[in-house]
């Protein structure tokens, strides 16, 4: 039988609260399968400055490294905040993501059917999205040299090579392949070198995936037609900084912070995380949605472990708890049939898993 080391990192907040449902899950679905989880706790964030001193541990690299994936829950808190800048919980996740060397974020934004009125847009607009965003997080302009600042000039560079460019492409192609094979690229190409580099290079990895239609869009005009026709976009592929924008544009198409799963993967480990943060104004109350993190894992299983049956077994557990009427209190309003706390929210999807 298989087995599978996951690495949990239940962070701040909510952190702990989420992850456990997560695990939940996790175990339901190998309890019906070929393969096991076992599972060892890393700090990170202000728990691990609290505990250590440091927001990120070195232990915490060191059993990241040495898992098949990372289960992420959220990092941070008003506590932390006047801490110096490379000691707060997010320099520690920045710094996670560097050491585990994790180049692509696959940001999924589903609409689902019954939350469609959860949307800030008309339901004849996002009825039935489905698309991804694969953003380049590694590269870019928020790494790029030279950088700085005087008392009255500040500059940044985007600088991608060609061969940043092509692993990011080929992580898009590979997930158009698994969807319904179209990708979008954007760009700036009509302004910036560095953008033309990006189109010629893309055009140049797309003719090793024949059987994707790949077209080509001006940043400026994504992010409208992400608002004006969004069900057009299946992958779309993007450097950091436009995908930074992107992705968060795309995930209020859903309406809802709670239930958005993440993904950051590269050569190494992945690293699977819900995109909303450590919501410390609910934190201990049994009151978030776990779905985020859940659906979290069900990635982790498709793109991280390969197990892609199963990873279908959690998102079908997932509508079926929505279509059901089961809410969670920040998505109470929205035709819910039972309010249930977190923890029955995951024993729920869990249960569906099973039976
Ligand atoms: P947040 O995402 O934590 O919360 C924004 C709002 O959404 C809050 O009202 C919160 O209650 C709600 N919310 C978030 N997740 C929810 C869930 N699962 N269920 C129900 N409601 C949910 O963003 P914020 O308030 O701006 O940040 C709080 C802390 O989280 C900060 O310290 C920030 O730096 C950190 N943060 C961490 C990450 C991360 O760990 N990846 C990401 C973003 C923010």
């Amino acid at each position: 039988m298989k087995k599978y080391k996951i690495a949990l990192i239940k962070g701040d907040g909510i952190g702990p609260e989420i992850i456990d449902e997560a695990v939940k899950v996790l175990d339901a679905v190998a309890s019906c399968s070929d393969f096991s989880f076992s599972y060892e706790e890393a700090l990170m964030g202000g728990c691990a400055y609290d505990i250590t001193g440091n927001p990120l541990p070195q232990e915490t690299i060191n059993i990241a490294l040495s898992s098949d994936a990372v289960l992420f829950g959220a990092i941070g808190g008003e506590k932390w905040d006047a801490l110096p800048r490379e000691m707060r919980p997010e320099s520690g996740l920045l710094r996670f993501r560097k050491e585990l060397g994790v180049y692509a974020n696959l940001r999924p934004a589903v609409v689902y059917d019954e939350l469609i009125n959860a949307s800030s847009l008309k339901a004849s607009v996002v009825k039935g999205v489905d698309l991804m965003v694969v953003r380049e997080l590694i590269g870019g302009i928020y790494f790029g040299e030279p950088k700085g600042r005087t008392a009255d000039k500040g500059w940044n560079t985007m600088v991608y090579t060609r061969d940043e460019i092509v692993r990011i492409a080929h992580q898009a192609f590979k997930i158009a392949m698994q969807r319904s094979k179209r990708v979008c690229s954007v760009d700036k190409a009509n302004v910036l070198d560095v953008s033309q580099l990006w189109r010629d290079t893309v055009i140049e990895v797309a003719k090793e995936y024949p059987e994707v239609e790949l077209s080509h869009m001006y940043v400026d005009n994504a992010a409208m037609q992400l608002i004006r026709d969004p069900r057009q976009f299946d992958v779309m592929l993007t450097g950091n900084i436009f995908g930074d924008i992107l992705s968060d544009e795309a995930s209020m198409l859903s309406g809802s912070i709670g239930l958005l799963p993440s993904a950051s993967v590269g050569a190494k480990i992945g690293v699977y995380e819900p995109i909303h943060g450590s919501a410390p104004d609910i934190a201990g109350q049994g009151i978030a949605n776990p779905i985020a993190t859940i659906a979290s894992a069900s990635m982790m299983l498709r793109y991280g472990l390969d197990e892609i049956a199963s990873a279908n077994k959690i998102d079908d557990a997932i509508k079926r708890a929505l279509s059901e009427g089961y809410r969670t209190q920040d998505l109470a309003q929205f035709d819910a049939k039972e309010v249930c706390s977190t923890s029955e929210m995951g024993s729920i999807i869990a249960n569906y898993i099973v039976r």
